[in-house]
């Protein structure tokens, strides 16, 4: 569905991503794990066209999508969670919701996508009229999940939703991913959380000061030591 050829991403003279070549198959939940500083949210931020590569191409259902407009991406069916959220906290849930789906597509289909993200997430039914920075964290985090599916992505990528948020939430949190995922939308995930990313993934990729230095089925990744000791201390 998605293929990265070759990127390279870089702040100024400072390069983030080097030369980086990957696919995120249809239907497939992929999540992106690595150290602080490795170029994870650089790299979601390229794929959701925040970022302009130096170099490389990004293919999206087979069509190159790289020197697209960032507006063009979520034409293309991509939509981001990024880190932090990023709400508007004044408005109301409802209108964070609404502000997903501004495409003439989505816009037509709001009711039916409202409904299905609400079914996501009940607990947002009863706070649609409260103002999205009253919500706690956990329900924050699903006002931004909802927000992107209600732009109907194919891919949706997630920046790390599980940061900040307290252990029964996070279980949550990756619960709804899992169902987000089982209903046929493709996921890039990029998380701090390795275990509990690797227990919903179908296929990782460790990012590492730019590069991706390991990459297959998570039940494999995590038999490799070097993996086990950088990334679950044991
Ligand atoms: P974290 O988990 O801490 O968010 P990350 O894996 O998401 O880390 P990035 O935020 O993508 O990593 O950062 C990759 C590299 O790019 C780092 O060396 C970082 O210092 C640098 N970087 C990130 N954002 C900028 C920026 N706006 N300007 C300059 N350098 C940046």
């Amino acid at each position: 569905m998605l293929e990265l050829q070759q990127l390279t991403v870089a702040y100024g003279q400072a390069r983030a991503l080097w030369d980086i070549s990957m696919h995120v198959k249809q239907g497939e939940l992929l999540c992106v794990v690595g150290p602080n500083g490795a170029g994870k949210t650089t790299l979601v931020n390229t794929l959701a066209g925040i970022l302009r590569p130096v170099s490389g191409r990004i293919v999206m259902e087979g069509r190159d999508i790289t020197r697209l407009a960032p507006h063009r991406f979520c034409e293309a069916g991509i939509a981001l969670v990024p880190e932090g959220r990023r709400l508007f906290a004044g408005m109301t849930v409802a209108e964070n919701l609404d502000i997903g789906s501004f495409l003439p597509a989505a816009k037509k289909r709001r009711r039916e996508t409202l409904d299905e993200v609400l079914q996501l997430f009940p607990a947002l039914k009863a706070r649609l009229p409260a103002p999205a920075g009253e919500l706690s964290g956990g329900q924050q985090q699903m006002v931004a999940i909802g927000r992107a599916l209600m732009a109907r992505p194919r891919l949706l990528l997630l920046d790390e939703p599980s940061l900040g948020l307290s252990p029964i939430v996070v279980g949550d949190m990756f619960d709804a991913i899992r169902k987000v995922s089982a209903g046929g939308i493709t996921i890039v995930l990029v998380e701090q959380n390795v275990s509990m990313a690797m227990r919903i993934s179908h296929r990782a990729c460790v990012l590492e000061l730019g590069r991706i230095v390991a990459e297959g089925v998570p039940e494999e990744l995590m038999k490799r030591p070097e993996i086990r000791q950088a990334y679950l201390g044991v």
